[in-house]
C-alpha cells in the first residue's frame, strides 16, 4: 500500500486508503508483488530481469546517474574506454536472461580466436589460442612441458569444473537442498579431486615445471582477486572457462552487457530509478517490508535484494556485521590509467599481460605489506582493436592495470605517480617505444575512486578473496538469517565476483524467492 502510496508519513498513510485511487492501488497491490533491488549492477539488472519474469512488480534503485556499477565506460576526447570488466567468458548467461524473459535476444559477441598475448620479462611471448588442443600444443612447445599431461590437466579442470559447478557456482551453498540433489551429492563425492587443502601453486607443481607456465596458470587467481600462493588448489579450474569455453568480444565493448541487460530489464516492466540512493532497509520484525531512500521517499515491498556489498547492505540494516564477513580478507584492488595512444601497436592484441619476474613476492606485497611492487604484472586491454570506432584513426584505447591492495588509507596520489612510473619503464622496456610520448589523454582510476563510485568496500574489485579453504564458506549467502524477505547477490556474495558468478548469483536469489 505504501509503495503506491508513497508517502513518508504514517498518519497519511492511514487515511489514504479513504483516497479511492489508492483503493484501486491497493487492490492491485494485492494482487502483485514488489520486489525492490538496491543498485543497478550487472547482478542487480540480472536478478531484475528474473524476479519480473517470475511475476513480480520490480523496482531497483541506483545511488548513481548510470546503471552497471563497476561495469560501465568512460570517455575522453576522441576515446571510449570500458572502465572495470575487460574479459567475457560464458556469454550463454547473458542469452539465458532473454530466455527467461521470453524476449528477442539482440546482445552479439564474437568469440575471440587469439584469447591473450603474453610477454615475460625475457622477452619470450605467448599467445594463448581459444581452442583446447591449440593450447595443449602451443602452450607445451613455447614452455617446454609435457603435451601428455598438459592435456590431461585440461581434461581434468574441465571434469573438476563440471563436477563442483552446480554445487559451488549456481546453488546456495547455504541450503541444505544443495546437497541432497544429485548433483549436489555428485558435488560432494567428487570435493577430493579439488585438492582444496593443497595451495593452488603446489597443485599447478605437480603438472608444470617451468616458472613461467606456472606463472600462466597461477594467474588465473586473480580473476577472483586472490592469491595463487594461498588460495586453495580449488581455483585451479578457473582457467577451464577460457581454454574449454573460450573468451568472447561483445559487439561494442564490454559496455553493451550493461546497455544490453539494462534495456532487457526495462523490456520486462522494471523500473530502474538512477540517482536514487538508499539510505536503510525496512524491517518490521526481522522481516525485511522495503527501502527508504536519501531522498526520504519510502518503497514497501514484499522482497529486498541487495546488489550492494554485503558490508554496505549490513549497514543499511542497521545490525553489525557477522564475524565472518568482519573477518574475511578482501580481495585485490587495482589502479587503472586509462590511456589514449596516438599509435597502433601491431604485436599487441585485445587482452595483453606483461609479467613481473618476482611473481610471488608482487602478491606478498599486495597482501601482506598492502604495497605496490616495483615490478608490477601488467595488463593491457585494447578494446579498439575490435570495436574500431573506440579510438581515432591510427590510435589505440589502452586500458592499463595493475593489481594493487585494497584501500587501507595509503597515500593513493604517491601510489599512482610510483605505479605511473613503474608502468612506463617496463612498457618501454618491454615493447621498446617510447610510450609516455604517446598518451594524448590520461585518465586514473585507484581503489577510493572504486569504493565511492560503487560502493564496493575498501575498493576490493571481488568483494572478499578466495585465499583461504572456508572462503567460499565464509561469503556472505544469498539470503539474510536473520531477516526474512532479505536478499543478496553480487560480486561480494556467493558465489562470489566476476560478471559470470554475478549473474549465475541472479539466478540463485531468484531461485530462493518465492513464487509470487
Ligand atoms: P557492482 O558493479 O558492484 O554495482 C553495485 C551497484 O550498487 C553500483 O552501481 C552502486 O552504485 C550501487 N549501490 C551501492 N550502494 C547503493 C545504495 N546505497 N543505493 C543504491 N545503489 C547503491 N569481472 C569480469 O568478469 N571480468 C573482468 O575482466 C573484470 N575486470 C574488472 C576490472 C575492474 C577494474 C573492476 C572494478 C572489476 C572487474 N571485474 C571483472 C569484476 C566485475 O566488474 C564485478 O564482479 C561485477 O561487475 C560486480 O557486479 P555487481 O552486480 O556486484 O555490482
Amino acid at each position: 500500500m505504501q509503495a503506491f502510496c508513497k508517502k513518508k508519513n504514517k498518519k497519511v498513510l492511514k487515511f489514504s486508503l479513504k483516497s479511492p485511487r489508492c483503493i484501486l492501488k491497493f487492490a492491485t497491490h494485492k494482487m502483485t508483488k514488489n520486489a525492490v533491488i538496491i543498485g543497478a549492477g550487472i547482478g542487480g539488472m540480472a536478478c531484475a530481469v528474473r524476479l519480473a519474469s517470475k511475476g513480480y512488480k520490480v523496482k531497483v534503485f541506483e545511488k548513481n546517474n548510470y546503471p552497471g556499477g563497476k561495469l560501465t565506460s568512460i570517455e575522453h576526447k576522441k576515446y571510449r574506454f570500458d572502465a572495470g570488466p575487460s574479459l567475457f567468458t560464458l556469454p550463454e548467461l547473458v542469452d539465458e536472461l532473454y530466455k527467461v524473459a521470453g524476449k528477442e535476444n539482440t546482445f552479439e559477441y564474437e568469440r575471440l580466436k587469439e584469447v591473450c598475448h603474453y610477454f615475460y620479462p625475457d622477452g619470450k611471448k605467448y599467445t594463448a589460442p581459444s581452442d583446447a588442443d591449440k593450447f595443449a600444443e602451443t602452450f607445451s612447445s613455447t614452455f617446454n612441458e609435457d603435451l601428455g599431461k598438459t592435456h590431461k590437466f585440461i581434461k581434468t579442470i574441465r571434469q573438476n569444473f563440471n563436477l563442483t559447478s552446480p554445487v559451488f557456482l549456481e546453488s546456495s551453498l547455504h541450503k541444505l537442498s544443495t546437497y541432497i540433489k544429485p548433483s549436489g551429492l555428485r558435488g560432494i563425492a567428487n570435493l577430493w579431486r579439488l585438492n582444496m587443502f593443497t595451495s593452488m601453486h603446489k597443485q599447478l607443481n605437480k603438472s608444470f615445471k617451468s616458472h613461467q607456465a606456472l606463472q600462466y596458470f597461477g594467474r588465473f587467481a586473480t580473476y577472483n582477486g586472490s592469491n595463487p600462493y594461498k588460495a586453495p588448489a580449488t581455483l585451479c579450474v578457473i582457467p577451464h572457462i577460457e581454454i574449454n569455453r573460450g573468451a568472447y568480444f561483445p559487439k561494442g565493448g564490454m559496455q553493451s552487457i550493461t546497455n544490453a541487460i539494462y534495456k532487457l530489464a526495462l523490456e520486462c516492466g522494471v523500473e530502474i530509478h538512477l540517482n536514487q540512493g538508499v539510505q536503510d532497509i525496512l524491517t518490521e520484525n526481522n522481516v525485511a517490508t522495503g527501502i527508504r531512500l536519501q531522498n526520504e521517499d519510502i518503497h514497501m515491498a514484499n522482497v529486498v535484494v541487495s546488489n550492494a556489498d554485503a558490508k554496505l547492505t549490513y549497514k543499511m540494516l542497521g545490525k553489525s556485521l557477522p564475524r565472518k564477513i568482519k573477518k574475511a580478507e578482501n580481495s585485490s584492488s587495482a589502479i587503472i590509467f586509462y590511456w589514449g595512444i596516438k599509435k597502433e601497436f601491431e604485436q599487441l592484441g585485445l587482452h595483453n599481460i606483461f609479467f613481473a619476474t618476482d611473481y610471488e613476492q608482487e602478491f606478498k606485497n599486495i597482501f601482506e605489506t598492502k604495497d605496490l611492487h616495483h615490478d608490477p604484472t601488467i595488463y593491457v586491454n585494447i578494446s579498439s582493436k575490435f570495436c574500431h570506432t573506440d579510438a581515432p584513426v591510427g590510435c589505440e584505447n589502452w586500458f592499463v592495470m595493475i593489481n594493487a591492495p585494497a584501500d587501507y588509507g595509503q597515500d593513493w596520489d604517491q601510489k599512482v605517480s610510483q605505479a605511473r612510473k613503474y608502468i612506463l619503464q617496463k612498457l618501454e622496456t618491454m615493447l621498446h617505444e617510447p610510450i609516455e610520448t604517446l598518451i594524448e589523454t590520461e585518465d586514473v582510476l585507484t581503489p577510493p575512486l572504486i569504493a565511492s563510485k560503487t560502493g564496493s568496500h575498501r575498493g576490493s574489485l571481488y568483494g572478499s578473496s578466495s585465499n583461504s579453504i572456508m572462503s567460499a564458506f565464509n561469503r556472505q549467502s544469498n539470503y539474510s538469517n536473520n531477516v526474512k524477505q532479505l536478499y543478496f547477490c553480487g560480486g561480494s556474495v556467493h558465489p562470489g565476483g566476476g560478471i559470470p558468478l554475478c549473474l549465475h548469483g541472479a539466478q540463485i536469489v531468484s531461485n530462493l524467492v518465492p513464487k509470487p
